[in-house]
């Protein structure tokens, strides 16, 4: 049994330039991929590789990550111990929540990337892969859902960030740190993270269900906020702190939280919003009041993606609040 490598471009494919040569583009596909990786080849394990497309992770949706997600399980049904996903390092914090939220085996399923390309000096990328097939192939990671393997540390999919804009080290989990380490080319895991629930069906709407999501900032109108919220069908606020916003705009979140859900989150970057400690217009325990759902220790990125899903596939609001309470 080996495990199935799917490629979707980013900057550990990044070896091509555009014709006037200034920007790095992708080219290279996963037996190129593969070929660049000391001691692949002596793990004894099969790659399986399935090339997707090659795409900078910012035009990645959620319907190319739900394909993949089908087509990894079509991967593991036949037999494949582990699945690994190279894709860009900019939107991998949320595809693997995404995939995370859906996975339906116990098999794992490992996002890595790269932050320098193969044409710099100390291309983190081979290393990456390498680190990411172990834990793939490693009977100690089945059973954890969806996760990110990136500079030999192992985290899970629910808590991950990408932290630095440009550090080979810009994944961490700020609430949890990682969950384990390749260490002398075995996986170690530490601790596992809580898994939640069943996983998720593919939702039927995706393409009808529009959320979006607001950070809230110093001095903030309330006509931006209507703008955003508009012909939405959710809405995500990543507010101040423990999840605050300016009083004047708690009137406008509380009619909107009539219409659809409003999910409150903090836009710290750890650390959760809270329930009942303020108790002033447009603090956590007001805007509650007001109908808006708490998003616990959920990143406002990640609970976009939950509140996304949650809706394509036909929640109302009361299982919209249930989901959020299990995962926030
Ligand atoms: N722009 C790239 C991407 O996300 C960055 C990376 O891979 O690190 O596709």
């Amino acid at each position: 049994m080996g495990v199935a490598l799917f490629t979707l471009g980013g900057t550990i494919s990044m070896a091509g330039h555009t014709p006037g040569g200034e920007g790095a583009v992708s080219r290279l596909n996963g037996a190129d991929l593969t070929a660049a990786v000391p001691g692949l080849a002596r793990l004894g394990m099969p790659l399986d590789i399935h090339d997707i497309e090659a795409v900078p992770s910012a035009n990645l949706t959620f319907a190319h990550i739900l394909d993949l997600v089908d087509s990894a399980s079509q991967a593991v049904k036949a037999g494949a111990c582990g699945v690994v996903v190279t894709q860009g390092t900019d939107t991998l914090e949320e595809t693997a929540f995404l995939v995370d939220l859906v996975w339906p085996h116990a098999e794992p399923f490992v996002l890595t990337g790269a932050m320098r390309n193969p044409t710099l000096a100390g291309p983190d990328g081979p290393a990456n892969l390498l680190a990411a097939a172990r834990t793939a192939a490693s009977p100690a990671a089945r059973g954890l859902g969806a996760l990110v393997v990136f500079n030999d540390e192992i985290h899970a999919a629910r808590w991950v960030r990408k932290t630095h804009s440009t550090s080979t080290a810009t994944f961490a989990s700020p609430n949890t740190g990682p969950i384990g380490h390749v260490i002398e080319g075995h996986t170690r895991i530490l601790t596992a993270p809580v898994r939640l629930r069943a996983p998720y069906p593919r939702p039927e709407a995706l393409d009808n269900t529009r959320v979006a999501l607001h950070t809230v900032t110093l001095d903030e109108d309330v006509d931006t906020v209507a703008a955003v919220a508009d012909a939405r069908h959710g809405l995500v606020i990543a507010g101040f702190g423990v999840g605050h916003v300016p009083g004047r705009l708690a009137d406008l979140l509380g009619t909107l939280a009539e219409r659809m859900p409003v999910v409150l989150t903090s836009r710290t970057g750890s650390g959760s919003v809270l329930r009942h400690t303020y108790g002033a217009i447009g603090s956590e325990a007001d805007l509650q009041r007001r109908g808006l759902i708490n998003g616990g220790l959920l990143d406002p990125y990640k609970a976009r993606i939950l509140l996304r899903l949650l809706l394509a596939g036909g929640a109302d609001r009361e299982a919209v609040t249930a989901a959020f309470a299990e995962h926030g």
